[in-house]
């Protein structure tokens, strides 16, 4: 069988969390059965409540078909998930970091710095994470495609956040990365009606008042905000914590 055009990390940005845990335990129970192989398209029989015949497309992920409920109504369902994980992984396990799925930001409460390479090879991901975050032109039946997308870009800066290691250069990275976002939403014509990048967003300032409990000095990384056009008020607790701290600091508390 050849191998499909998408990665395990593929499968899990462009996967709900609870879809994404229901086709792992699917795959790692074998219920993926009677897999073949056809043109550009894997097939097989997923023994859901029933057996479903469930095909799925080789050159993206997300395509496909599922005789289930969701299936039948075009959404992406577990059992074409599970699939499309045995085509990648042809019945091998997954290793924990596979399955490892950030759902919401969080502080790695690790403290080390990062080398030069891992600083550049971090940004570089933001940048591209980034991309899933574009402005919304379409008419309206791209709608869900849309929000996918936006859904996509938050769960892969979700994963890079989450494994970030708490100091005043990675710190500043998330700053840099919430202004971002905040222009991308005020002036770059994404649509968040969902709220999909303003809960991420929010998960973020509570990961950086994280930081700040793990290292006090990750505070200064607030300075960048001072003095910023910025559109939401998102930015006037970590504002707040900034002052509060430098006050503690003048009094020589
Ligand atoms: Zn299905």
């Amino acid at each position: 069988m050849k191998p499909p055009h998408f990665t395990i990390e593929k499968i899990k940005f462009a996967t709900p969390a609870m879809t994404f845990h229901k086709a792992v335990d699917l795959y790692e129970a074998g219920k993926v059965t009677q897999v073949e192989a056809g043109p550009g398209l894997v097939l097989a029989i997923v023994q859901g409540r029933s057996p479903y015949r469930v095909i799925v497309e080789t050159r993206q992920f997300g395509l496909g078909n599922c005789e289930c409920y969701l299936g039948r109504h075009d959404y992406l369902c577990k059992h074409m998930v599970a699939l499309s994980i045995f085509a990648v992984k042809s019945g091998q396990p997954l290793t924990e970091e596979e399955k490892r799925y950030h759902a919401i930001p969080t502080c790695s409460g690790r403290c080390e710095e990062l080398t030069p390479s891992q600083r550049a090879d971090f940004k570089n991901s933001i940048t591209a994470a980034m991309r899933y975050i574009r402005p919304y032109h379409g008419p309206s039946r791209s709608w869900f495609s849309y929000q996918d997308s936006l859904s996509e870009g938050c769960n892969r800066l979700t994963a890079l956040v989450s494994e970030l290691p708490v100091n005043l250069f990675t710190a500043e990275l998330i700053v840099n990365l919430l202004i971002r976002l905040d222009r991308k939403l005020c002036k770059g014509g994404v649509d968040d009606s969902d709220g999909t990048v303003g809960n991420f967003m929010s998960g973020v300032i509570g990961v950086l008042f994280e930081f700040i409990t793990v290292d006090e000095s990750c505070v200064a990384a607030f300075k960048k905000l001072l003095g910023r056009d910025i559109c939401y008020e998102w930015y006037v607790p970590l504002v707040r914590e900034l002052e509060a701290q430098t006050r503690s600091a003048r009094n020589g508390l």
